[in-house]
């Protein structure tokens, strides 16, 4: 049992101590450790309930971490945590010591809150000018890091920089919100919690502004929300009192963002258990965290959208740039890439001093087929016929081009008289495994082509005009000799 005189010994103290008997297990808190935490002088269990956090890993202690355990094992302690009681959360240190008193094994804590020169604490002249300049120190790392923030990293380092104003205030929950554009709503967009505070963004997504009618009201004609205690809301406000509540909310400071001076939404944070009194530069430190954030968030949403408008743009013209050289029917090159191409290979053909040779493709009796079996139909059979010229290009340079009409052209680079026969002859064979069936009155049950050929060797006097005249008077013969046939110029 812990002795009286023990007791009477450590609560006039006036710092905070937690004392635990490792012989029988009882702890003690002494008076200035139970107001540290804001709790009720009379209640024994005070020390039993205190919840430890490890700074970084944010989990609870293990029993072999708890300082207590820790303490007894290597005399003496410091250890920087975060301490939850069901009155206050704190950031503290503390300093423990093993000590013998009246024959018992004892742990003694010395709890120091790291947050009294910030958000929850009183402030001194020199104090208050310190934390100014920690601020200031915290604001201008937060920026720096805004400032380059890639897109998919933007989110996270939001709730990153919100988790670092939170900590700097040793606050318990940090937030950002964002009206919905015609403002009757507001969404959780960000949020930061301390260890063992209970996250509620999912909770709040698309929250109807009547359902908070009077802090609704209140940040968008005052642009500040501040309550210092819950219980003390008007009676106006008593959907706001329930929902704090629920959350265990004591102490809340909203401050209005906006952005070109548009309400974007606000910035907040929460003090859980405890009233606090919040002050002036609480608010103006709020204000400013919020509105950086949300001016990055802001910028790089426009960067978002202006890069979706690029991408269609790109998108567009490349369509527009393919609609402008290919053939809307049959997909393969029209006449003007045709001609481009053609002008091309010559000055090419040219340069290297090398053969050049054009197929000109039309399609027999085309007329016939279409009277036949109805304009459709006809399509159909022109995509096909396509489709079989572009398989026989089989060199890069090759190119297949709708002419006009049922009229088809084949540029082949760099191929001389022979290799040209070879190419014409492979396009018949196209056609005939085509099999398109067809029954003119001179036909051979398929639809099949005509082609009229030119080879020229390259020299800058011959122009596109040239060698398309020559390869148009071979199909005429071919066409005259019977057609589904070849003809050299
Ligand atoms: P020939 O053997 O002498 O070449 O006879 P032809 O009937 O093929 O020649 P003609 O020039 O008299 O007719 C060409 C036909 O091709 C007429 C036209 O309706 C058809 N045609 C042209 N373009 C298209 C098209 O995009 N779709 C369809 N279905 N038919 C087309
Ligand atoms: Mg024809
Ligand atoms: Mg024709």
């Amino acid at each position: 049992m812990i002795n009286t005189s023990y007791k009477e010994l450590l609560a006039p103290l006036p710092v905070s101590l937690l004392c635990k008997n490792m012989e029988n297990g009882e702890v003690y808190a002494n008076p200035a450790c139970l107001s540290m935490f804001g709790a009720e002088r009379q209640a024994d269990t005070f020390g039993n309930s205190l919840v430890f956090y490890d700074v970084q890993s944010r989990q609870p202690l293990t029993a072999e971490q708890h300082p207590f355990s820790l303490c007894n094992g290597q005399d003496t302690l410091h250890l920087e945590v975060r301490v939850k009681s069901n009155f206050k959360n704190l950031n503290c240190r503390i300093e423990g010591k093993k000590v013998t008193f009246d024959g018992q094994p004892w742990v003694v804590l010395h709890v120091h809150s790291l947050q009294d020169n910030d958000i929850t604490g009183t402030q001194t002249t020199y104090s208050s000018m310190a934390n100014h300049l920690a601020f200031s120190r915290l604001l201008s790392g937060i920026s720096s890091q805004l400032i380059n923030v890639k897109t998919e990293h933007l989110d996270e380092l939001i709730e990153k920089s919100l988790g670092a104003f939170g900590e700097f205030c040793g606050v318990d929950r940090c937030y950002l919100f964002q009206f919905s554009d015609d403002k009757t709503s507001m969404n959780n967009t960000h949020e930061w919690v301390a260890p063992g505070v209970l996250p509620y963004k999912d909770d709040l997504q698309n929250v109807s502004s009547n359902d908070l009618p009077y802090f609704d009201n209140t940040i968008k004609t005052k642009n500040v929300f501040k309550i210092d205690n819950v219980d003390d809301l008007p009676d106006e406000a008593a959907l706001e009192k329930e929902e704090f509540k629920r959350e265990r909310i004591k102490s809340v400071l909203c401050v209005a963002v906006h952005i070109n001076d548009k309400l974007f939404g606000f910035i907040g944070c929460d003090i859980i258990g405890s009233p606090y009194s919040w002050r002036e530069h609480d608010v103006r430190y709020l204000k400013l965290i919020g509105e950086m954030l949300s001016n990055t968030l802001e910028s790089v949403t426009n960067r978002v959208s202006l890069q979706q408008v690029t991408t269609a743009l790109e998108k567009a013209n490349e369509q527009l740039a393919h609609q402008a050289n290919f053939d809307g029917l049959t997909g393969i090159a029209n006449r003007r890439q045709f001609d481009k191409s053609l002008e091309k290979a010559l000055k090419r053909g040219t340069r290297d001093g090398k053969y050049i040779s054009l197929l000109m493709v039309d399609v027999d009796h085309f007329k016939h087929f279409n009277d036949s079996f109805g304009h459709s139909a006809g399509d159909v059979a022109l995509q096909k016929v396509a489709k079989a010229l572009d398989s026989c290009c089989k060199r890069t340079d090759d190119l297949a081009a709708r002419y006009g009409g049922e009229e088809f052209c084949i540029i082949l680079p760099n191929t001389n008289q022979e290799q040209s026969l070879s190419v014409a002859q492979e396009v018949m064979r196209a056609m005939a495994a085509l099999n398109i069936s067809f029954e003119p009155s001179l036909g051979e049950g398929i639809l099949s082509v005509s082609i009229g050929k030119a080879t020229q060797k390259c020299d800058a006097s011959i122009t596109n005009a040239q060698l398309i005249d020559l390869a148009d008077k071979a199909l005429y013969r071919a066409k005259k000799d019977g057609r589904n046939c070849i003809a050299s110029a």
